[in-house]
């Protein structure tokens, strides 16, 4: 793909902040530079100075638009192998906007979304798995997240799915070989050599494809909604969580009317927690709004921690959601137990049987601890031991490998009844196809314009 214009775009977050960046890359980057800026002294020419940074002024037509630090950095050598040239001016909205508008205006247009990593795709620096793995840096909410997407950026899932994918290509030549001239010397590939390959491919494949569920989780944070009746503590209990008050706590039944996420870090897994409104039946129609939306997240949520008033008998609305609980993965945590108890655990099992239970006091910001191992034993049965394997943690390369997989096995297959082999050929191919759209080597423009769409502007 050629590609022939400049891109510009502000790199650091918008709003007021000590300095700005706006960067340009592309074969006009320098040229543009050139025109807009003005070193206070020494060469006019910042082709002179690359990989320095130098301070002057950046102007539109005579006027002095910002006091910067210019720095270019010449190609192959930078991020996205074009030219580069990066322009620290102040931070704010005027300052970064003024330079980006005369950028524009000399030659340059603004980059979409995730632009600047697509060209570091598309000119060779990167595959595609490592691209997608600057998002997740950029996105990462716990150390562990960070630590995986950072392990991808450096290449250790394209290091594994090449590996993989190199078997089948020498299994694909020998097929070409052996199809093409049947008559030759060559020693045949065997249905059987084949076949013991396919089996090695499809278990390391599996492997990969069992990382998910835990990759998954420390990537995209664990879906916990907080179910109860009104009053029982759940927004106290979100309180003591986050440990800073951004849920609204009151005595007033039913005030949690919309629903409030956040994501808190629970021995490295992130919980994305969504505070409800609580189920229960009512008349008030905001608050219908809150349980119907209660009862939806309830349904798509990967944890639900159930809580119960421990100074109170089970309710038959108790009673109720308990037994809503069915074979999701849940924990009951019974509240306030600086009052006297008045609810027992076998009754609780009555309801929902097998369902660990614990005891806290959000008042007092006692039990809480337990509650965060419970919820680590759930998730990683006990460790984080995953975290220096291979890890996928993308849903795209989840569902490739699982294509590859299926393509393998029909491969496996076709060679145990004895099919011709160029019908076995195409089941090859077509898992080599699957492991190329991981890291890009065979993927399609708008599979690419779906991936760096989720990127922001200016990366
Ligand atoms: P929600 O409606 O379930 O969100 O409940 P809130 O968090 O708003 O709490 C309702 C009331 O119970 C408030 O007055 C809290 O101070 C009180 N509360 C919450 N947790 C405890 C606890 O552990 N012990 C006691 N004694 N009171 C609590």
């Amino acid at each position: 793909m050629f590609i022939d214009d400049t891109i510009v775009a502000v790199a650091t977050a918008p709003g007021e902040a000590g300095i700005g960046i706006v960067r340009l890359s592309g074969p006009k980057a320098l040229d543009i530079a050139n025109k807009i800026f003005k070193p206070i002294k020494g060469n006019t020419d910042l082709s002179m100075q690359v990989r320095k940074l130098v301070y002057g002024h950046v102007y539109d037509q005579d006027k002095v638009i910002d006091e910067v630090l210019v720095s270019y950095m010449k190609k192959p050598h930078t991020f996205t192998r074009e030219d580069v040239v990066e322009i620290n001016c102040h931070g704010g909205y005027i300052s970064v906007r003024k330079i980006l508008e005369a950028v524009i205006r000399n030659g340059a247009r603004l980059a979409d979304r995730g632009e600047f990593t697509k060209r570091a795709f598309l000119n060779g620096r990167i595959d595609l798995s490592q691209a997608e793995a600057i998002i997740d840096i950029i996105n990462a909410k716990t150390n562990a997240s960070f630590d995986i997407a950072q392990k991808h950026l450096e290449g250790n899932l394209s290091a594994s799915i090449k590996q993989i994918r190199d078997k089948l290509t020498m299994d694909l030549a020998k097929i070409t070989v052996a199809i093409d001239f049947p008559e030759e010397d060559e020693p045949e590939v065997t249905y059987e050599e084949l076949s013991v390959d396919l089996r090695e491919v499809m278990t390391s494949i599996k492997g990969l494809i069992a990382s998910f569920e835990t990759g998954k989780i420390l990537r995209d944070g664990l879906k916990t909604v907080i179910v109860g009746k009104p009053n029982v503590g759940k927004s106290s209990l979100l309180n003591a969580i986050l440990k800073e008050s951004r849920a609204i706590v009151t005595e007033i039944e039913g005030t949690t009317r919309d629903i409030i996420e956040e994501y808190v870090n629970i021995g490295g897994i992130p919980l994305k927690i969504v505070d409800t409104a609580g189920i229960r039946e009512t008349d008030d129609l905001v608050e219908k709004i809150g349980v119907q939306k209660s009862k939806e997240s309830f349904e798509s949520a990967d944890l639900v921690i159930m809580m119960l008033d421990s100074s109170r008998h089970l309710s038959s609305q108790d009673q109720d959601i308990l037994s809503l609980l069915g074979d999701k993965k849940a924990i009951i945590l019974v509240n306030k137990t600086d009052l006297p108890s008045m609810v027992t655990d076998d009754e609780i099992h009555n309801y929902a049987k097998g369902k660990p239970i614990i005891r806290i006091s959000a008042l007092e910001k006692k039990g809480i601890d337990l509650l965060e191992k419970e919820i680590e034993n759930m998730v990683l049965e006990g460790s984080l031991k995953t975290q220096n394997d291979i890890m996928v943690t993308n849903a795209r390369h989840k569902m490739a490998l699982e294509r590859a997989f299926e393509a393998c096995s029909d491969a496996l297959t076709a060679l145990a009844d004895n099919i011709p082999l160029d019908i076995a050929e195409t089941d090859f191919k077509n898992a080599w196809n699957e492991l190329g759209h991981i890291t890009g080597d065979t993927v399609s423009e708008d599979l690419l314009d779906t991936i760096f769409r989720e990127f922001c502007i200016g990366k």
